[in-house]
């Protein structure tokens, strides 16, 4: 049966995904600007049961943390707090550590780190953080920072997102999570206050 979707743009798109044809930047733009999720979820379980069938996969992993101090404001937020909200907390390095070792078994695969935008913590202490993990921790995947976090900290460290990502890849970080819909929103502030500072 065909199916149509709301977003009418998808579908040239689907044509490709049913014939198992590659997918190309424009489409995937489209695909980024649609709000059409049930068209994109219906694409994406279409290859994810052609290359897996019915078998579905996951990993036992731990979430860390380190802090809930942001500078940002996203409104879909009910996880960052303002520096001066004596409720936010910030880790030291050892709390981070023995975080990860709460609950541990040989089953964890996985620590799940991120963050809120914090104004103070550096580079070189997260990518501290990471070694540290690493050196604990060596069999277990570290998925850490979501692109936000990541441009934030290319940013008040004055280099590129490239070579940010290199320096957390070569303190451990082996991926990073999907999350970051808030990176929009934060281009945008950075975007209105340098309009504002020049
Ligand atoms: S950047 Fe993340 S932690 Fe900060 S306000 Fe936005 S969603 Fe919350």
């Amino acid at each position: 049966m065909p199916v149509d979707f709301e977003d009418r743009r998808l579908q040239p798109i689907l044509e490709k995904v049913e014939a198992g044809v590659r997918l190309s930047y424009d489409d995937g733009i489209a695909m980024y600007r649609s709000s059409d999720i049930l068209a994109l979820g219906y694409m994406a379980n279409l290859v994810r049961e052609r290359l897996h069938g019915s078998t579905t996969y996951f990993n036992v992993n731990r979430h860390i943390n380190p802090t809930d101090v942001c500078v940002a404001s996203c409104r879909l937020c009910a996880f960052g707090k303002k520096a001066k909200d004596p409720k936010a907390y910030t880790m030291s390095l050892e709390q981070v550590w023995e975080t990860a070792g709460i609950g541990w078994s040989e089953a964890v695969t996985e620590f799940h780190i991120v963050g809120g935008l914090h104004p103070e913590l550096t580079l070189d202490w997260y990518c501290q953080m990471l070694r540290g993990l690493k050196e604990r921790f060596p069999q277990v995947h570290l998925k850490a920072f979501t692109m936000v976090e990541v441009g934030y900290l290319a940013q008040r460290t004055k280099i590129s997102i490239r070579e940010t990502l290199q320096r957390l890849k070569d303190a451990g970080v082996d991926s990073l999570p999907g999350g970051g819909a808030e990176t929009r929103f934060f281009a945008t502030e950075c975007a209105a206050s340098s309009a504002t500072t020049n």
